[in-house]
């Protein structure tokens, strides 16, 4: 098998299929059917994709807007030219709120205190803020208690004027998990406290009105990945995928059961060195593995601190010129290292994968997660920032893109 060719002068690097991510996004637009859009979630760089490369695919594609977990965030997508609404989707800590209010950042918001801080900035800005609501339907981090309507709603309108009411929204704990009830439940704790609401707000004068969403009706969301997936008919005003697009799966339990993502991200290494060794040779910190034949060792410039993860030593595997290979000793911080014996002709300069495809074999995102006891989120999440996000150019043979 020929080396995987590539004209990335990088020790390592992670390759994006930015196709791919339209690819994702088409599918779950097409489920999500009707009037309902995308808010692709790009918090945490994108799930660590790098946010700049993905947004080069997602704003053609017209999404409705963008989640992101951080005022910072917001900020950063904002100074690359992001027009369209963003949410942010954690409680803010008090002080950002005039980063938020400066930057046209639509907040949610899970307590009075926290609407109060953001209506006296946005008050004194003079161009006032949007905010959404979220509502506690069982996920118990944040959001307003779906049980006492009539003790928040009433005080949120009170407070109307510098601020405006233009979302309300809940989060699943369990949309991935085999049992549906929970998730069923909280739907319907959703619609009710909607229903409620849109009660509550009818019933207010003409110009607190004025103040609730687009003539008085609140954008409703709920869905992730799972739930978008599951659940096409809780889709709303707008679907909220993150891990999906990013092409990861979002479920543990009934993962065969989903439609699949095209996977985005490859993790890329060259083979920095090849060293012939021989039986009894030991390897890396701690020497936990010895070779049991004369081998060939070879030295990948990646380590944990490029977000491998330090759990697949002795366990994980590379493709090295479209042979898996296993990785034998500790993944060190800058370097692990595989045994080539098995691939003779491997050399110098070969790209070796450690998640993604070479040849007719493939180490799927998944697979390194369920090594290292975790969850695809953590692995993307954890590439560190000293790899390199490199678009991957269209091969032969590719699926039809956009
Ligand atoms: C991260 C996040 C999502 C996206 O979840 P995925 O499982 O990645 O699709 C949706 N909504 C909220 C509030 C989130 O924080």
């Amino acid at each position: 098998m020929p080396a995987l060719s590539t004209t990335v002068a990088e020790r390592a690097w992670v390759e994006l299929d930015l196709e791919a991510v339209a690819a994702n996004y088409r599918a779950l637009l097409r489920l999500a059917g009707g009037d309902s859009a995308v808010l692709p979630m790009v918090k945490a760089d994108a799930y660590g994709l790098g946010v700049r490369q993905i947004l080069s695919v997602l704003e053609p594609l017209a999404p409705r807007g963008y989640g992101v977990a951080t005022a910072r965030e917001a900020s950063t997508l904002r100074s690359l030219g992001v027009e369209r609404p963003i949410v942010v989707f954690s409680p803010l800590p008090p002080g950002s709120e005039h980063r938020v209010v400066q930057d046209r950042v639509t907040c949610s918001i899970s307590d009075l205190a926290g609407l109060e801080r953001l209506a006296r900035v946005a008050g004194s800005a003079g161009h006032g803020a949007d905010f959404h609501v979220e509502v506690d339907t069982g996920m118990g981090r944040c959001g307003f208690d779906w049980r006492h309507i009539e003790a928040w709603a009433p005080k949120i309108l009170d407070r109307l004027g510098p601020v405006r009411w233009t979302g309300l929204f809940t989060h699943f704990q369990a949309s991935d998990a085999a049992d549906r009830t929970v998730t069923e439940s909280q739907w319907r704790r959703f619609r009710d406290t909607a229903e409620r609401v849109a009660k509550i707000v009818e019933a207010a004068p003409e110009d607190t009105r004025r103040c609730v969403g687009a003539s008085g009706r609140l954008d409703l969301h709920a869905s992730n990945s799972a739930a978008a997936l599951r659940w096409p008919e809780y889709s709303a005003d707008f679907i909220r995928p993150g891990i999906f697009l990013f092409g990861g799966r979002p479920a543990t339990e009934v993962d065969e059961t989903l439609p699949s993502p095209r996977p985005v991200a490859s993790v890329r290494s060259r083979v920095l060195l090849v060293r012939r060794v021989p039986a009894g040779a030991t390897v890396g910190y701690g020497a936990t593995h010895a070779a049991r034949r004369p081998s060939s060792w070879g030295t990948l410039g990646i380590g944990y601190g490029d977000g491998l993860p330090r759990a697949l030593g002795n366990r994980g595997s590379a493709l090295v010129r479209g042979r898996r290979v296993p990785i034998v000793g500790r993944v060190s911080m800058d370097m692990t290292v595989v045994d080539l014996t098995d691939v003779p002709d491997a050399a110098v300069d070969d790209v070796a994968t450690l998640i993604g495809t070479d040849g007719d074999h493939s180490i799927a995102l998944e697979e390194v997660a369920g090594l290292a006891g975790t969850i695809g989120y953590e692995i993307l999440t954890g590439l560190a920032p000293r790899l390199p996000r490199i678009a991957r150019p269209r091969r032969p043979g590719d699926p039809p893109g956009r």
